[in-house]
């Protein structure tokens, strides 16, 4: 004598669902499908953090590239207003380095702090915006430095 038919267990399968599971809605479901030979596959049920994906860290000043940005005197209300399409971390150890040095050929921040003997705000540096294109880049940075001189 046959302890247990598994007959019915071992018959193909004549559909396949995918169902989320939802308390006391999911198990009946199953059951009525189970009747039917229709095997269930669970979904995972996803949650609002499953579909807005996590944001990436957030990307530092030093980081960010195609940028404007502003370099201000520590001493006075000038500000230094430059442009680049590498990272500014990169381009600001640059003008550190033409102030430590003294360097007054190309760049009009060092030559500022040589002749007044003024110190530079560099923690103070921000980006003012980004452009990925150069001629925008170029545009937006004569804006900026005709607004920072504006009385
Ligand atoms: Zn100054």
């Amino acid at each position: 004598m046959k302890a247990l038919d598994r007959s019915v267990e071992t018959e193909p399968a004549t559909g396949f669902a995918f169902i989320p599971y939802i308390q006391g809605v999911t198990e009946p479901i199953k059951r009525i499908l189970n009747s039917h030979n229709v095997k269930i596959a669970q979904k995972p049920f996803q949650t609002l953090g499953h579909i807005f994906a996590k944001p990436k860290d957030p990307v530092t000043k030093e980081q960010r590239t195609d940028a404007i940005y502003s370099i201000p005197c520590n001493d006075c209300v000038n500000e230094y207003i430059g442009q680049t399409k590498r990272q500014f971390g990169t381009r600001l150890k640059e003008h550190q380095k033409a102030v430590f040095l003294c360097k007054k050929e190309n760049s009009a921040l060092s030559e500022h702090t040589c002749l007044t003997n003024h110190t530079i705000g560099w923690d103070n540096s921000k980006i003012i915006t980004t452009n990925r294109r150069y001629h925008q880049r170029l545009c937006l940075e004569a804006w900026h430095i005709n607004s920072a001189h504006a009385p």
